[in-house]
């Protein structure tokens, strides 16, 4: 199978990743059908492709023949079988939940055609195991998308323990068809990018559960440095839902350290999911960003965060999960960052670093957070140079 065999592709979930990935297939010339389990959230993923496609026309990214185009290649449906059959390629962006993505897959094995291509936009979990609950592990492969899809500049695309070449090649080339750059990553808990802000994540879960800084004046920080969003924010845009299975599944997989904290817990048991519930660490009245005043940052040095998150990205290094040069890419590409990570540890004084993440280890219980071996002994930058 070649990259012209893909003609139809189906999106399993039309929230806040799948409308937007349903969005980049039509944008790339394919015939796509949405699904959801209830109409109404279909139609809403429709509605918010119809909003970014028109912003497009109004920019004029795109004419206002092929919004029609597109929008007419568009199918919604909540009857699963009706969504796969033609497909050629499925692409699944159901919660971020283990059993919830094994039953979708052996669905989609039941419902799609032999050759159709099973991904999923996991951000954390398991190729290899989503893989095992299909007769064609094969053809199963990690699409992660950063959010929103239709502007991330790159997918990382995750090859399980049985993915083949052809698969890869394939997903590789839909991904230069969308205009992206693909980063591909050996399956491990988070792959390449989540992994790698996870303890930054949890460095902000920590700070906001001991109520050691305040939240807005943190992402102040974070915005007067030049982020397009503050690391709070970013969590209620993801939605605390999601990183609450992000971490239980860090927590079984990586390390006990991920444990969520009993904030975390609260905003969770409480429906305080983020934007999409309209509150969370902040309010969001009708979906609108929260007001930070830029005037008011913090005493928290923000780069506290890259630095635990040079420390990860060593681990994957070492892990073999992907290479240095495609971490530093990525990580710009993902995140936006001006440095990748190994860039910014040739600018940092290791023995400084070292010093820094064992107290952070210390001062919070969290091996997570203990200096790598290779920043301790300051071989980082050569062995990155290999
Ligand atoms: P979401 O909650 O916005 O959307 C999930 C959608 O799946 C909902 O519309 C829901 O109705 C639907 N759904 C529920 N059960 C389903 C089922 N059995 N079959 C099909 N659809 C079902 O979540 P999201 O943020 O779009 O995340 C989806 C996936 O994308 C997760 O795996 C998540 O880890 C991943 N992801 C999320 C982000 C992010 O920023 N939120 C970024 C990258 C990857």
């Amino acid at each position: 199978m070649k990259i012209d065999d893909i003609k139809h592709v189906a999106v399993i979930g039309a929230g806040k990743m799948g409308h937007g990935i349903a969005e980049v297939a039509l944008i790339s010339g394919y015939a796509v059908s949405l699904y959801d389990i209830k109409e109404e959230f279909a139609e809403k993923g429709k509605s918010l492709i119809d909003w970014s496609l028109l912003k497009f026309v109004e920019k004029s990214v795109i004419s206002e023949k092929d919004y029609q185009k597109f929008i007419s290649n568009l199918t919604l449906t909540t009857d699963l079988k009706k969504a796969v059959k033609n497909a050629d390629l499925c692409i699944e962006a159901a919660p971020e939940i283990l059993n919830l993505k094994k039953k979708i897959f052996s669905d989609l094995d039941k419902f799609s055609p032999k050759h159709a291509i099973l991904a999923s936009n996991t951000s954390t979990i398991s190729i290899t195991e989503i893989g095992a609950s299909t007769q064609r592990p094969e053809k199963v492969i990690g699409m992660h998308f950063p959010p929103p899809p239709v502007l991330a500049k790159m997918i990382e695309i995750v090859k399980g323990d049985n993915t083949s070449d052809e698969t890869i090649n394939i997903v590789v080339d839909f991904t230069h068809k969308s205009s992206k750059v693909p980063i591909i990553s050996k399956d491990s808990p988070g792959f390449i990018f989540n992994r790698i802000v996870a303890p930054s994540f949890l460095l902000m879960q920590l700070m906001l559960d001991r109520n050691e800084y305040s939240p807005a004046k943190v992402d102040a920080a974070a915005l007067n440095m030049g982020m397009i969003m503050g690391p709070y924010e970013l969590q209620d845009f993801i939605g605390h839902d999601i990183l609450y299975h992000s971490t239980k599944y860090f927590e079984e997989n990586l390390s006990k350290d991920y444990a969520p904290t009993p904030t975390l817990e609260k905003m969770v048991k409480e429906n305080k999911l983020g934007k999409k519930t309209g509150e969370g660490i902040y309010k969001w009245p009708e979906g609108r960003r929260p007001k930070i005043d830029l005037s008011d940052s913090t005493e928290f040095d923000l780069m506290d965060m890259m630095r635990v998150q040079i420390n990860e990205a060593a681990k994957v290094l070492e892990e073999d999960i992907s290479n240095a040069k495609d971490i530093n890419i990525g990580m710009k590409l993902h995140y936006n960052y001006p440095w990748g990570p190994f860039e910014l540890a040739e600018k940092t004084d290791l023995p400084d670093l070292t010093k820094f993440l064992d107290e952070l280890a210390e001062k919070y219980g969290k091996e997570v957070f203990r200096a790598h071996k290779w920043i301790r002994d300051g071989t980082l930058i050569e062995r990155v140079k290999k």
